[in-house]
């Protein structure tokens, strides 16, 4: 039979070779490595015989492939048998692999605590240094179902019988016998291959996600090629659990959160308030300098404002339902947008072409159900503000009001400190336009205004074809954060559905009627989801500007309360944030706990400090910055502010 190789290659084999038999056809070395083989693009095992001329390529302990097959391995093969010598009472329910790791749910007899993790890992570790190989029979239904049976698995029986396969059921044991699971495959041809893992935590799981069904246990583990890589990924969970919005907004007493309000509803406390305060002015300045007005639009519209922008046809059945009153028929829905508020204040006069582009910016809150398991902090949430602002322009302004949007989310990711970025250009499927609204022409038109904008701002973008929305093109950011996770922030949308839908007009200089293009863009996209990934970028270092407690004086006794309490006027007035730490506490314990509270400088005052009218700084995680008169501090403060707000 001929099998072809992805370079393109082909070799000929004897019928019935495996992707073993292949591996070693093309030299020792591949063989050594080879874990697995996709054969016409279907995983396979290596043992398993290729019948016709196929398609092959082999697949390496050292591609993400193969690190996949090794985690699955891990957990069918080895955790899972690991947990039947120590327990063999147990019963074996699933292990799928996941996001850089495993997990396999077991059905234990007397319940286990996190403390009972290393023994198990010892175990598996045993497991492991036999290098045990692994071999595959296939069993009928009937048959696979008598082997678990005989064995006490019921959850593998019932898997089986739920099974619309008859065949070809696929056992996979270790050398004696000893130890069966049932499996898709494929997995390692022998336990040599496994690198480095560690088992990380319990957690309860139903049987099947089901609550009516039995509480299993579940164990979670990741693995990696090497202890390099596990010892790697190891510090990065820890460095993200310190960085957790959750806990840092917890601790820096920003917000908190009430089943009594409602899941999903956040209550920003005092700090939590004064930083969205100054996102807000910060963002309003912005906005004002480019030629933005603030507008104010409700909670709530009538739902056939919903009906006309067809918001009510996408979130209202799954959303909020309508809000009514004692007036029959009459219905109101917390909105979920706030374009059709902002489309309704553009209709509220004729416009001409001399009046374009027209710019309304509101910090608007809207409300959008989620189910209560997929909450989650401020990222995912039931009511949150966006800093959303909706441009209505003339087809021939679009470049240039996309350059200016940029020019806006660009200055906005330097002041806040993320320095590396990507854009993503989501343009419309060429092979087939009739999927999407509006007119060829404005399309096209559209299309190479994102690109040339993009481009004129030397943007580092990729191209999506396909991507776009129905009703126009886009262009998202990208932004990495400190630990090198991706988030998408500031979007930019092209729209043409719902000029179309509100017939919004404007006389053109032909004095005919004419569309405008509107474009949806919010930097932040939503404060709340801003917040949270600010929070775990900086680690609770705010930048100085954005800081809600700038300063902590700190006067040595109780003495220097008065000379820190005067200090603290002259700062106030200089528009500088802070507290003074009154307690009856000694200086190094106040310093320790400013820290904590990740205050960017702490004024310490003293005798002489108090006699010459000066302050001692301290700068949070850097230590002693010398003696600053206050006038000398408030300089040096504001220069600091000048330069990250400063446009490059
Ligand atoms: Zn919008």
């Amino acid at each position: 039979m001929k099998i072809t190789l992805p370079d393109g290659s082909i070799r000929e084999l004897a019928d019935g070779s495996s992707g073993l038999d292949l591996a070693s056809d093309i030299g020792p070395g591949l063989a050594k490595a080879a874990v697995a083989v996709i054969v016409n693009g279907i995983q396979k095992d290596l043992s398993d015989p290729i019948d016709q001329d196929s398609e092959v390529s082999i697949i390496t302990i050292d591609s993400d492939e193969g690190l996949e097959i090794m985690r699955h391995t891990l957990t069918a093969q080895v955790l899972a048998r690991a947990v039947k010598n120590l327990y063999p009472d147990t019963k074996l329910a699933i292990g799928p692999t996941i996001a850089d790791g495993f997990y396999y749910d077991f059905e234990f007899k007397k319940a286990i605590s996190p403390d009972d993790l290393a023994s198990i890992e010892k175990e598996m570790k045993k497991i492991i240094s036999n290098g045990s190989s692994i071999t595959k029979t296939l069993h009928s239904k009937s048959d696979a179902m008598n082997i678990f049976k005989g064995v006490n698995e019921s959850y593998k029986e019932s898997i089986i019988s739920e099974s619309e396969q008859d065949d070809n059921f696929q056992l996979y044991y270790q050398d004696n016998n000893e130890f069966v699971d049932l499996c898709r495959g494929p997995h390692l041809p022998s336990l040599k291959h496994i690198g480095a893992f560690r088992l990380t935590k319990l957690a309860g799981a139903y049987w099947k996600g089901d609550s009516k069904n039995k509480m299993l246990t579940r164990i979670y583990g990741t693995a990696w090629k090497n202890e390099k890589e596990l010892n790697a990924y190891l510090l990065r969970i820890e460095e993200a659990e310190k960085r957790d919005h959750r806990k840092l907004g917890r601790e820096l007493e920003l917000f908190t959160f009430s089943e009594k309000v409602g899941m999903g509803l956040p209550l920003w406390l005092p700090k939590g308030t004064l930083l969205r305060e100054r996102l807000i002015n910060f963002m309003k300045k912005a906005q004002d300098k480019s030629g933005y007005q603030q507008v104010t639009t409700p909670h709530i519209g009538h739902k056939a404002l919903y009906e006309t922008s067809g918001h009510y046809e996408k979130y209202g059945k799954d959303s909020f339902q309508p809000i009514t009153t004692p007036h029959e028929g009459e219905a109101f829905l917390l909105k979920p947008m706030n374009c059709p508020h902002h489309c309704e204040i553009y209709k509220h006069k004729p416009r001409s072409y001399k009046d374009l582009p027209i710019r309304y910016a509101e910090f608007g809150t809207v409300y959008r159900y989620e189910q209560s398991g997929e909450l989650h902090g401020l990222t995912r949430v039931r009511g949150f503000t966006q800093d959303d602002a909706h441009i209505f322009c003339r087809p021939d302004q679009v470049k240039e009001e996309f350059i200016k949007v940029i020019d806006l989310v660009l200055y906005v990711f330097k002041a806040l400190g993320f320095s590396d970025y990507t854009a993503q250009i989501s343009l419309r499927d060429p092979e087939n336009k009739q999927k999407y609204i509006g007119s060829d022409e404005a399309w096209d038109k559209a299309e190479a205004a994102i690109i040339e904008a993009s481009a004129e701002k030397g943007l580092e973008t990729v191209t999506e074809l396909g991507e776009a929305a129905f009703y126009g093109p886009k262009l998202d950011f990208m932004v990495k954060d400190a630990l090198g996770r991706k988030w998408q922030l500031g979007t930019i949308q092209v729209d043409y559905q719902l000029p179309d839908r509100f017939q919004l007009e404007y006389i053109g200089s032909d004095n005919q009627k004419h569309r405008p293009v509107m474009i949806h863009r919010a930097p932040f996209g939503s404060l709340e989801r801003f917040v949270a990934v600010l929070i775990e970028h900086c680690a609770g270092d705010f930048p100085l500007w954005l800081a809600p407690e700038q300063i902590n004086i700190l006067p040595i006794s109780e003495k220097f309360i008065s000379y820190a309490e005067e200090l603290k006027g002259i700062l106030d007035e200089a528009g500088i944030t802070g507290t003074i730490d009154n307690r009856d506490e000694k200086i190094g314990r106040k310093i320790r706990d400013s820290e904590v509270r990740k205050v960017p400088f702490m004024l310490i005052v003293g005798e002489k400090e108090q006699e010459e009218g000066k302050v001692a700084v301290r700068k949070h995680g850097q230590g002693d910055l010398g003696v600053f008169s206050p006038a000398e501090f408030i300089q040096y403060f504001k220069g600091i502010i000048s330069e990250s707000l400063a446009k490059e």
